[in-house]
């Protein structure tokens, strides 16, 4: 879509500045049932537009990005936009600078649309957890568009924006990619500068796109990718046009199928997916099958690094340097005047903490900040936290012995499809085990991409399937080219 678009603009069938008003057509039209967009940025998507229209105007050569309109996820901050992570606890932070990622997005022509609801502080899986408003999935509005970047893939999905920006860090990414049938990447550990990007937990996070096609989803990558000082984690990388790798070949590459993560496939997501393993082969990939055993403790490992991160990352919010303070929302006020306090307002500093974060943070975050303060406290720290990162360098080390057999690891992005609203809200278990096919991905560092491979005919709604193609690391081009010959034959 992205060079369809850029061909036009180039040929001037169409200028930038109308192609954002399509987009922003389609987003009054359709975003009050979907609920893809939290805020809207149209004057900074037509000042823009008018830039590129004028340097096509003189004639000048332009990129790719440019003039393209995307959507961003509210965790990441753009300079003068509201940026509240899905949180009432930053319900009036204006981002006062742009993340690095945006920085080069706007480099690069690149016309942002809004942003794009998502889970409280990117916990969750199916946008629920969003202090603000439901994204309904396009593909069936009866169910959720994944998470915790839901805004993200529903707005790609409803052609409310051509791209846009999740953030993954247990699978918010290509889960949500998986669930409304687009594709979506999450890059190496590294590779894309999280500066700027409201953290949730450092040792896993990484901000990755979402788009229509792979070919959009490298061209994308492109942009946002790269070394940045800004970063202490970034990794020092050569820049890449990712989509100059996409041959269209994979002939000669070794697939391997994780055992354990087929062994329990049921139903229609095992047909689709053992049929997309056979179309690999007819492509001329070999396929084998390769051990991860350490995936079995990915999900509680999980659950204890991102507890203990979060916990640390979101001890910031105190109602002093960010966002709201329990003292200036009358909406506060209510709240504990309800709770039936002799006082409504703080009576001091550490009141002031406590009411601000009862108040502005909601349930799952809450949740996990209780969770992440105990494994990391004294006297448990050693039985948790120390343990979780011991079997965490195991996991790592299995995805080190399969890729030496191995080029690609293939598995379901989920073991199901997307769920009706509320299905799994009273049981944070059930919510968890949506990332089952994800996590261990995050833990490894490994680049991953979700690319749709088929349907499920549920309530006769067509549901889209997605397959996860994982790569060694810092071989984003491996998952892409593999993911777009699919995608194309
Ligand atoms: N759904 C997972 C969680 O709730 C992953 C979140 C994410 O990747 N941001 O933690």
């Amino acid at each position: 879509m992205i060079r369809e678009f850029h061909n036009k603009l180039v040929n001037r069938e169409i200028t930038a500045t109308q192609l954002a008003q399509q987009y922003f057509d389609v987003i009054e039209k359709k975003d009050t049932e979907i609920g893809a967009y939290l805020t809207i940025t149209k004057q900074l998507a037509f000042e823009q537009a008018k830039f590129v229209d004028e340097k096509i105007a003189r004639g000048e050569e332009i990129g790719l990005m440019e003039g393209i309109p995307g959507a961003i996820k509210d965790m990441i901050c753009v300079e003068g936009v509201r940026a509240t992570a899905g949180s009432k606890i930053l319900d009036n932070y204006i981002a006062p600078f742009d993340a690095t990622v945006i920085r080069k997005l706007k480099e690069n022509g690149a016309v942002i649309l809004g942003k794009a609801n998502q889970d409280e502080f990117a916990m969750g899986s199916s946008t629920e957890t969003s202090a603000y408003q439901i994204t309904k999935n396009p593909v069936d509005t009866s169910r959720v568009p994944g998470g915790s970047s839901g805004g993200s893939a529903a707005a790609v999905a409803a052609d409310e924006a051509v791209w846009s920006l999740g953030t993954d860090t247990g699978g918010s990414i290509r889960q949500p990619a998986s669930f409304c049938g687009v594709v979506g990447l999450k890059p190496t550990y590294g590779r894309v500068s999280r500066y700027g990007g409201i953290a949730m937990a450092s040792s896993l996070d990484q901000i990755g796109p979402f788009a229509k096609t792979v070919e959009d989803a490298a061209i994308v990558l492109s942009a946002i990718s790269g070394e940045d000082p800004m970063d202490a984690t970034s990794a020092k990388s050569s820049d890449k046009k990712y989509e100059d790798f996409l041959t269209g070949d994979i002939k000669g590459k070794t697939i391997g199928i994780p055992k354990e993560y087929v062994e329990n496939l049921e139903g229609e997501i095992k047909e689709i997916f053992e049929k997309s393993v056979e179309k690999f082969k007819a492509l001329g990939a070999k396929v084998e099958t390769v051990s991860l055993p350490h995936s079995q403790y990915a999900l509680s490992v999980y659950y204890i690094i991102m507890t203990s991160e979060v916990s640390s990352n979101l001890a910031k919010f105190d109602g002093i340097k960010f966002g709201m303070r329990a003292d200036d929302l009358s909406e506060s006020k209510n709240e504990l005047e309800s709770n039936k306090k002799t006082n409504t307002l703080p009576k001091n500093l550490l009141e002031t903490y406590l009411d601000t974060r009862k108040i502005g943070f909601g349930d799952e975050v809450k949740r996990r900040i209780m969770l992440g303060t105990y494994t990391l406290s004294a006297g448990y720290y050693d039985a948790y936290y120390l343990k979780a990162q011991k079997v965490r360098a195991l996991i790592r080390r299995d995805f080190e012995q399969a890729y030496k057999k191995v080029d690609l690891i293939y598995c379901p992005t989920c073991p199901e499809v997307a769920f009706k609203f509320g299905e799994k809200t009273a049981d944070p278990l059930k919510m968890y085990l949506s990332d089952i096919f994800t996590i261990s991905v995050n833990l490894a560092g490994v680049p991953a991409i979700s690319f749709p491979i088929g349907f499920c005919e549920v309530e006769g709604k067509k549901l889209p399937v997605g397959g996860q193609l994982i790569g060694k690391w810092f071989d984003e081009e491996g998952i892409l080219n593999a993911a777009h010959t699919f995608e194309i034959n």
